[in-house]
């Protein structure tokens, strides 16, 4: 008998049963996947570490966080920065003295860019955004809008501006200084050896069971444990019973190429609207010193509107969607046996850090 039954072998379930094997408790982690280490899993291709699920940068400002995974990994310097391109125009990201000179070649200071913003948000002062194409409009104006905002913004969320919830640009920093540092924590860097290898390290001790599905014996599996930890999709879990919620997923497009170098950034973001990708993610330069002279790996990575059988990368949290997985939260409340944890128990668009955290007060740290 177990203590704990933790279904799902990413970030939050292996934090969580590193904790409580840590205080003692025997755990059982399983995954229907193949691997552990759920959607920061990576693996070596050419000598390359490949984020298999999409790019995971780390990032916090939270130093118990910061402690906790330097326990389990040494991490690089890597700052992310990446790059634009809107029609062959190469922009830096996040919003910045290098974006703005380069969009308006007459600003050169700090206050030119001052007064350029202002010009172009001038139209946009006095409304009290209601979605995310005016939060957008107000933030930066017009020109970074339509360049570097509308077209990538709507392929990654399927939808038009207007019918997106403002919080979600929210997440990018407008600076007034030459820095491309796409977040503002003081923390942050990418594992060396991998993400895999930091989540091998945090079970080590704890019992796990790959390619094994929970929902399909779902009786079988609460009979081993006192407590279930839940990390998948808590609609799928209650069997879709008030309906499905909106995820996006993603396709990845993975290439062996042989150039020493191909875009010269871990990550290009494609802006406009007719590129079918949202971005290209170039491996190597996630990691420094990477050894392999003649060959990069590539993913080209295009968004889709999520249907079952697919992997569900971001919640949808929108006004329809809140309401529906409140109905699900409800249910979950109740609960005595089973707990819900991480971005799809919970169906909300974290971080890694976040979900770190998180599990480390669920687990009582
Ligand atoms: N975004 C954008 N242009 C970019 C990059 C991001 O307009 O080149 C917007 C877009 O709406 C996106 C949001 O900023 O959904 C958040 O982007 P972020 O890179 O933080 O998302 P994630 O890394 O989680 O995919």
């Amino acid at each position: 008998m177990y203590d704990y039954l933790i279904v799902g072998a990413g970030l939050y379930g292996a934090v969580f049963a590193q904790q409580k094997t840590e205080q003692g408790k025997k755990c059982l982690v399983i995954d229907r996947r193949d691997h552990i280490a759920g959607n920061i899993y990576s693996e070596q291709i050419e000598g390359i570490e490949v984020h298999k699920y999409g790019p995971h940068i780390f990032h916090t400002d939270k130093e118990n966080v910061w402690e906790y995974v330097n326990r389990f990994a040494k991490f690089n310097h890597f700052t992310y920065c990446p790059v634009a391109d809107y029609r062959g125009e190469l922009y830096n990201l996040p919003f910045n003295m290098n974006t703005f000179t380069k969009m308006w070649p007459d600003v050169k200071t700090p206050a030119d860019a001052e007064k350029k913003l202002a010009e172009q948000r001038a139209e946009f002062a006095e409304i009290e955004p209601k979605n995310l194409e005016e939060q957008a409009l107000k933030l930066v104006g017009r020109d970074i809008y339509e360049k570097l905002i509308k077209g990538y913004t709507e392929k990654q969320w399927g939808r038009p501006c207007n019918e997106l919830p403002s919080f979600i640009i929210k997440r990018l920093p407008v600076r007034m200084t030459f820095d491309n540092n796409y977040f503002n924590h003081p923390h942050q860097g990418i594992p060396i050896g991998g993400y895999t290898a930091m989540v091998e390290k945090m079970l080590i001790g704890t019992e796990v069971r790959l390619d094994e599905d929970y929902l399909s014996n779902r009786e079988s599996y609460d009979a081993l444990a006192d407590k279930v930890i839940y990390t998948g999709q808590i609609d799928e879990y209650y069997g879709y019973q008030f309906g499905e919620l909106q995820y996006r997923s993603l396709r990845f497009e993975t290439e062996v190429l042989d150039v020493g170098n191909y875009q010269g950034v871990a990550g290009m973001n494609y802006t406009d609207s007719d590129t079918p990708f949202t971005r290209i993610v170039e491996h190597k330069h996630f990691e420094f010193g990477n050894r392999n002279p003649d060959k990069t790996v590539i993913t080209r990575e295009y968004s889709q509107t999520w249907s079952k059988g697919m992997d569900a990368y971001y919640p949808v949290n929108d006004a329809e969607n809140a309401a529906l997985y409140e109905k699900y939260k409800e249910l979950s409340d109740k609960e005595s046996k089973v707990r819900f944890g991480g971005r799809l128990g919970t169906y909300r668009y974290m971080d890694m850090d976040q979900v770190i955290n998180e599990a480390l007060m669920d687990a009582g740290a």
